[in-house]
């Protein structure tokens, strides 16, 4: 079991709580989706009522180890603001001396905000030295950052090693993110479906790996369908392709029919010549995308066989847009996947950012039976992966 900020002794006492604030923002740096930060409340609050002195830290983006006034915290404080009752002060550093003058003179009730992380370059390598610097703020280490506890970076685990049992824990938000993960994979009901898309192979090549040995059922759409229809020798024209990972493909393929897990690919997709809500479109079936035309969606076709798919489904875990959702044009086959999946009499479960983005637009978010706040974390978990920025926190007489 992994620890909670409720089996700490934190009255009175000084906390520093690794937050996900990572939101994104348009080109005016508004907010466009504050629902992390709003996550991020009730350990707040729990921490605030217990009479403690609050310091808050995030990352924003990747500004790659130096300040950037684009990615400055100062606009999650704003928003933070209207939802926390106290004043929120705030660093003009991460660890230097305004954070340090300011987490000292830190009252019982008040809350301090640190710059960007990531603009130390100690937060991504996971430097000893600067982690020490982060824990000498306080006296007790609360971890609720679920998206970013894949990623072995200071702020996450370096930081683990300065805080004992006693003095370390999960918020209310990493709680609840690894208790749902670890029950779904108990004793998943079955059909158990895995619908993954978005255009990161790369990315989830691996994670498509490590699922197939449990799922009964792989969907793939999105912009990584293509490296798999190509990987079969069809003609992909000029859509989203990492010829590098073609052999990958194979041998999901391979490992997919060899475990008896039913794989299905897009049979049609919406095609463009560029990406644009100005593009003429064409509909064709996969083996017709004409040469100098991407696909852009899945296919109406598609949405129906995918529905078939999901139709036995009694778990289904879904991360990844069928298409360029940000595009109206190119969104259909994302909303209908969301709509279709929210009428399945299952267990559903949604993962990473854009997936939640695609199922709050179709208006789908209350129908859903979980919406993980983390993208790549809540694949690893689900995975079974130990999770850098969760170990330490389990505690040792159960591990
Ligand atoms: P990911 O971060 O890997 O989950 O990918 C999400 C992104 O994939 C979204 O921004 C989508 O616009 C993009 N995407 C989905 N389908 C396609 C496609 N067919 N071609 C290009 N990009 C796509």
């Amino acid at each position: 079991m992994v620890r909670s900020v409720r089996d700490l002794d934190i009255e009175g006492k000084k906390v520093f709580i690794r937050c996900d604030f990572n939101v994104p923002l348009d080109e005016f740096l508004n907010i466009t989706d504050d629902r992390r930060i709003i996550s991020a409340i009730p350990t707040i609050k729990y921490c605030l009522d217990n009479n403690c002195a609050v310091i808050l830290a995030s990352h924003l983006r990747r500004p790659g180890g130096v300040y950037n006034e684009k990615y400055s915290m100062k606009t999650v404080k704003k928003r933070l603001s209207r939802l926390l009752v106290p004043e929120i002060e705030m660093a003009n550093d991460v660890v230097g001396p305004d954070a340090v003058e300011k987490a000292k003179n830190l009252k019982c009730g008040e809350v301090l905000l640190l710059e960007n992380l990531r603009f130390d370059k100690g937060e991504t390598k996971n430097d000893i030295v600067f982690a020490k610097k982060l824990a000498n703020l306080a006296d007790y280490y609360i971890n609720d950052a679920f998206g970013v506890c894949h990623r072995a970076h200071a702020s996450v685990e370096a930081i683990t090693g300065f805080f004992d049992e006693e003095h370390s824990a999960a918020g209310f938000l990493l709680q609840k993110e690894i208790e749902f993960s670890r029950n779904l994979l108990k004793a998943p009901a079955r059909p158990f479906v895995a619908v993954v898309g978005g255009s990161k192979v790369s990315g989830k090549l691996q994670a498509l790996r490590n699922l197939l040995p449990r799922i009964d059922k792989l969907i793939i759409g999105g912009g990584m369908a293509f490296t798999f229809l190509k990987a079969l020798d069809i003609d992909v024209g000029n859509s989203l392709l990492e010829e590098d990972l073609i052999p990958e493909a194979h041998h999901v393929l391979a490992e997919a029919k060899r475990l008896g897990v039913k794989l299905y690919l897009p049979v049609d997709v919406v095609a463009a010549q560029a990406c644009s809500q100005e593009s003429t479109l064409k509909f064709v079936t996969t083996q017709e995308i004409p040469p100098g035309w991407m696909g852009l969606d899945v296919g109406p076709a598609t949405s129906r066989l995918f529905r078939e798919a999901l139709n036995d489904a009694q778990t289904i875990l879904w991360n990844g847009p069928m298409g360029v959702f940000e595009i109206e044009k190119f969104s259909r086959g994302s909303v209908k996947m969301s709509h279709t999946i929210a009428e399945a009499h299952a267990t559903t479960v949604i993962g990473g950012g854009d997936t939640a983005d695609v199922v709050a637009r179709a208006g789908d978010t209350d129908e859903m039976t979980f919406i993980s706040t983390g993208g790549g974390a809540s694949l690893e978990l689900i995975e079974g992966k130990e999770l850098p920025g969760v170990k330490p926190l389990y505690s040792k007489e159960i591990e």
